[in-house]
C-alpha cells in the first residue's frame, strides 16, 4: 500500500546527502514524501520531487578555526533550543493537516522525533554517522578521547530542551545519546560501525547512499597524472594554513591536486596557486573520488564512506573529535592513515600520501570494504525496511 513518509533533516550536506537517494527510491515506488529542512537546502530536496517544507532552521555559523569546545557546544545548544521554538510549530502545523504514516528523522533533529510523538506515528532514525544504542555510545567514545569534553553542558542542555518541548506537550531527547528508534537506518556498513556486536535488528546498516551524485560529470584535467583530492568538508573547513601546507607539499610534484576549500576560505589570500592544483570552493565529490588515487580528508562520515565506496585510500586530517573517531576507525581497519593537520610538515604530508597510495595491504583492505559496501543494499534496502516497518 502507498504511504506518506515525512522526512525531517538538518540543513547540512552531511546530513541531507545520504537521505536523498532514499527519498528518490520511495517516490519511485509510488509513495509520497514530505521533506522538512532549513530553507537554505530547499532546492537540493526539490530536485528529488518530494514536497518540501521549508523550516526557519539555519545551521549555526561557526567562527573561523572553530574547535568543538565549550563555546561551540554552547552555540549548538542555543541552536537546538531555537529550532524547537521556531521550527517545530511550522513543522507540526503543516503535517497535522496532512498526517504522514511515519516520520523519518535525522538523528540530530530533535524536532523530527518530537513530531512522531505528537502525531502518534512511528519514528524512524536516519543515522549518517556512528550509531549508538543502550550499550554503546559514540558520545562516550568521543568523551573518553577528549579530556576537556564538557559533559556538564549536555546535562543542562537536555533539561532546557525538555522544558521547551513540554510547551508542545511532548518530550525532547538530546540528539547524542537519545534512545534508539524502533527502526534505525544507518548509512554505513556494519563492518565499519564501532561496537557492531551490540546492535540488534532495529538497526539496518544499509551503507552509504551516493545516488546520482556519483554520476555528475567531472573529468580530471590530466588523464594520466595520479589525482589527489583534498577536502575538509563543509563545516570546520576555514583552514588557510592547511591549504597552504598542501601547496608546499604537492607543488612541482607528479600529483594533480583537486582541492576544495569550502565557502568561507578566501582563496585569493592563499598566495599563488601551483599549476598542478585546481582549487575551488566545492567539487562534485563522489564524481571526483571515482578518479582519485588518494583522498586527503577531514574524515567526516559521508566523505569517509564515499571514499570507501570507490576504494580510495584516506589520509585523514580530522578537525574535530567526531571526525577523529572516524579517522581512528579508518586507521584501525587499515583503510588509510591519520595525521595531525596542524603538526604535520609538508614533507610528511607528501610522504604519507605516497605511502598510502603504494601500500598493497591497504589496497586489499579497501577492495574488501568496497565489496562489503556494495552488498549493503543501499536505498532499496532502506525502502524495504521502511515499508516493512510501516505496514
Ligand atoms: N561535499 C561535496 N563537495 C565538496 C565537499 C563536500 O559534495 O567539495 C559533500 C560530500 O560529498 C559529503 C558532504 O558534502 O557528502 C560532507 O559530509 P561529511 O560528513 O563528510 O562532512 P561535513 O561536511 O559534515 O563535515
Amino acid at each position: 500500500m502507498k504511504k506518506h513518509f515525512a522526512f525531517v533533516s538538518m540543513p547540512a550536506a552531511g546530513h541531507l546527502n545520504p537521505t536523498l537517494p532514499l527519498v528518490a527510491e520511495l517516490l519511485d515506488r509510488g509513495h509520497r514524501v514530505s521533506y522538512a529542512v532549513g530553507h537554505e537546502m530547499v532546492s537540493a530536496v526539490e530536485a528529488t520531487g518530494a514536497d518540501v517544507i521549508a523550516l526557519p532552521t539555519e545551521m549555526p555559523k561557526t567562527a573561523p578555526n572553530a574547535q568543538l569546545g565549550p563555546q561551540h557546544l554552547d552555540t549548538l545548544a542555543r541552536f537546538l533550543l531555537d529550532d524547537i521554538q521556531a521550527s517545530f510549530p511550522v513543522l507540526h502545523q503543516r503535517l497535522r493537516a496532512d498526517p504522514p504514516d511515519a516520520v523519518c528523522f535525522d538523528g540530530m533533529t530533535t524536532i523530527g522525533r518530537m513530531l512522531a510523538e505528537k502525531l502518534g506515528v512511528p519514528g524512524i532514525a536516519l543515522v549518517p554517522n556512528f550509531a549508538s544504542n543502550e550499550n554503546f555510545s559514540v558520545r562516550d567514545v568521543i568523551a573518553a578521547s577528549t579530556p576537556e569534553f564538557p559533559v556538564e553542558i549536555f546535562a543542562d542542555l537536555a533539561r532546557r530542551m525538555q522544558q521547551a518541548a513540554a510547551e508542545f506537550g511532548v518530550h525532547a531527547e538530546l540528539p547524542f545519546g537519545a534512545p534508539p528508534a524502533g527502526l534505525n537506518l544507518v548509512f554505513l556498513p556494519r563492518e565499519f560501525q564501532l561496537g557492531a556486536d551490540t546492535f540488534d535488528d532495529r538497526f539496518r546498516f544499509i551503507g552509504p547512499l551516493l545516488g546520482d551524485r556519483a554520476e555528475q560529470p567531472w573529468q580530471p584535467r590530466d588523464p594520466h597524472a595520479p589525482l589527489l583530492f583534498i577536502s575538509l568538508g563543509t563545516a570546520f573547513n576555514d583552514r588557510p594554513e592547511f591549504y597552504q601546507k598542501c601547496f608546499a607539499a604537492f607543488a612541482d610534484s607528479p600529483w594533480q591536486v583537486a582541492m576544495a576549500t569550502g565557502q568561507r576560505t578566501d582563496t585569493d589570500a592563499l598566495g599563488p596557486i601551483p599549476a598542478n592544483f585546481d582549487v575551488r570552493a566545492s567539487f562534485p565529490q563522489p564524481a571526483v573520488l571515482r578518479h582519485a588515487t588518494v583522498f586527503c580528508s577531514h574524515t567526516g562520515m559521508n566523505s569517509t564512506m564515499e571514499a570507501l565506496h570507490f576504494a580510495v585510500p584516506l589520509v585523514a586530517v580530522p578537525q574535530m573529535p567526531e571526525q577523529a573517531a572516524n579517522a581512528a576507525r579508518v586507521e584501525e581497519l587499515g583503510l588509510g592513515q591519520r595525521l595531525d593537520a596542524n603538526a604535520v610538515t609538508a614533507e610528511e604530508l607528501r610522504s604519507t600520501v605516497e605511502q598510502v597510495a603504494a601500500d598493497e595491504q591497504t589496497r586489499a583492505n579497501l577492495d574488501r570494504m568496497r565489496q562489503i559496501i556494495r552488498a549493503c543494499g543501499g536505498a532499496p534496502a532502506g525502502a524495504d525496511a521502511l515499508e516493512a516497518h510501516v505496514n
